[in-house]
């Protein structure tokens, strides 16, 4: 895989977008100011935010625009890279900002005249606790601030079931027609997942091997070298299945399994998402043990540095039986992937941070090398999405030299950063342009999560009747003996990513 600059003809096309208004609610929040923000100046800065369109935060806390504006850019500055930031993109971008408080008397009415009556897209965007989400929708409703060039974005957790998400959904639905509600899961936006799908559906030489008869398995990690921080009591009522599995981790598993839809739209897409959410194979009280491995860490040492274990962190109740580690055996029950196990693993406290799809390939069915038998590893490729996005495709190659005949696994390394010679926008960058262009294709519909919910719950109801506590595992290191147990037990290992 070559690496070279993109030529000019190559380079995205970016497609013009209509003026627009765009409220986040949580403006003042950590969402807003890391992700959000930095991601509407970056596609200002780009030029693709039509002039005359506006940004507006808000809140409950009282404060004017210019107390705003200076939040603002005092997060800008931390969170935009040092070469992208500059006093003349700042001020085009400050100048779009506003901000309301909807906490004062005549809040929402301030709000009302802050946005325009033209007719123009407009987009509530609500970075706010979930247990809000339904009063928000009905005040904006009440507000007659709903139109049909209105959308609203909402972020995970949505529930911590399928009986509360299907309250939140019903709270958003009761304002919003699905056509309108923008579920983000921002792995979505990974430029590598949406690569995930050009390798596929845009080269014929993979897709006739992408089935049972050439996989072996699949791994799909996420692992994160961090512990839960300052948001033990958030985390402890939620868990890394519900944090990671049931949403970011089954996407990722949705997007290598589906069929080929019939066209990159929305609803062709996630019909094939759906499809494959709902022939996953539940994991019942009686599989549980075989399937699933729950943990959590210990004190230990991660990037060299001593670190506390989860039950020490601040906000663990001492009963807490809630897993910080989750590995799971997990199958597609359909035509294509019968036979093919999707051992999902994440975590928190693990040696690096990494995300990772592993598609390992069966061994050759004949070989032709008796005396290197061992040498002859078969394919695999890992699809990096994070800390550098890429795509390496593991092929036996002969070791140069006279004599022997002997081979190793020698990588074909396609790093998208060294390869495009770009910055690597970050995934909110493309899915807050995606809301205002009005396209739902990297947004989760309704029956998506609730599908996934269903698979989840059945795994959280077996965990729940075990009644036993997390497995221990050390931080620092990739987790609970009993996951590798899990794998190994099947004659597989988990990969275990390159440092790069
Ligand atoms: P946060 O830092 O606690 O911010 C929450 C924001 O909502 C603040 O601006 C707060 O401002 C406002 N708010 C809180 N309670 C409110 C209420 N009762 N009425 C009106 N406004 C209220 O939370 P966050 O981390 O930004 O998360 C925001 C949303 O994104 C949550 O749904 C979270 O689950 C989700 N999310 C966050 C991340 C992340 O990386 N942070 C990742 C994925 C999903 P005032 O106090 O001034 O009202």
């Amino acid at each position: 895989m070559h690496q070279h600059q993109v030529p000019s003809r190559f380079k995205a096309k970016i497609i013009p977008v209509s003026i627009f208004d765009f409220v986040v609610f949580g403006g003042t929040g950590d969402l807003a100011l890391r992700k959000l923000m930095p991601s509407l100046y970056y596609r200002d800065k780009d030029g693709q935010i039509p002039t005359g369109s506006r940004i507006i935060g808000a809140s409950r806390s009282d404060m004017d625009r210019a107390a705003y504006i200076a939040i603002v850019k005092e997060h800008l500055v931390k969170h935009v890279r040092d070469e992208d930031f500059n006093e003349e993109c700042w001020a085009a971008f400050a100048e779009r900002l506003d901000y309301v408080s909807t906490e004062v008397p005549n809040g929402w009415q301030n709000l009302k005249q802050a946005l325009a009556a033209d007719g123009r897209i407009r987009v509530f965007y609500l970075s706010v606790p979930p247990g809000i989400f339904g009063s928000t929708c009905g005040k904006i409703h009440q507000h007659k601030l709903i139109d049909d060039q209105t959308r609203v974005v909402i972020e995970k957790p949505i529930g911590r079931d399928l009986e509360t998400s299907c309250e939140i959904n019903d709270s958003v639905g009761n304002y919003f027609h699905e056509g309108q509600i923008y579920r983000i899961d921002h792995y979505l936006g990974k430029e590598t997942v949406q690569n995930l799908m050009a390798l596929r559906f845009a080269n014929s030489l993979f897709e006739p091997l992408w089935t049972r008869n050439w996989i072996d398995h699949i791994q799909i990690t996420v692992a994160e070298s961090i512990g839960i921080g300052t948001r033990g009591g958030y985390y402890d009522k939620s868990g890394a299945l519900r944090d990671m599995v049931q949403n970011h981790i089954l996407q990722l598993l949705c997007l290598v399994a589906m069929e080929t839809p019939k066209e990159f739209g929305a609803n062709e897409v996630r019909d094939e998402k759906l499809k494959v959410l709902r022939a996953l194979r539940k994991i019942g009280p009686e599989d549980f043990k075989s399937h699933v491995v729950m943990g959590r860490y210990r004190e230990g040492a991660v990037g060299g540095r001593p670190v506390i274990g989860y039950m020490e962190e601040k906000g663990i109740p001492e009963d807490s039986r809630t897993e910080s580690y989750v590995a799971i055996k997990a199958h597609v029950d359909n035509w294509r992937w019968a036979g093919v196990p999707f051992y999902l693993r994440t975590g928190k406290r693990m040696p690096r941070r990494t995300s990772e799809i592993v598609i390992q390939f069966k061994k050759v069915p004949h070989l032709i090398f008796p005396r290197n038998a061992d040498e002859v590893a078969p394919n695999r490729m890992v699809i990096r999405l994070q800390p550098d996005e890429g795509i390496r495709l593991y092929l036996m190659t002969k070791v140069p030299g006279p004599g022997g005949f002997r081979m190793q696994p020698t990588p074909l390394d396609l790093s998208f950063a060294e390869a495009f010679k770009m910055r690597y926008p970050d995934g909110y960058e493309r899915l807050v342009m995606d809301v205002v262009r009005g396209n739902q294709t990297l947004f989760m519909r309704r029956d998506e999560v609730e599908a996934a919910w269903m698979w989840a719950d059945t795994i959280l109801n077996g965990w729940d009747n075990l009644n036993t506590f997390p497995q221990s595992y050390t931080a620092g290191t990739w987790g609970p003996s009993a996951a590798i147990a899990l794998i190994e037990r099947d004659g597989r290992t988990w990969y275990e990513s390159e440092k790069r």
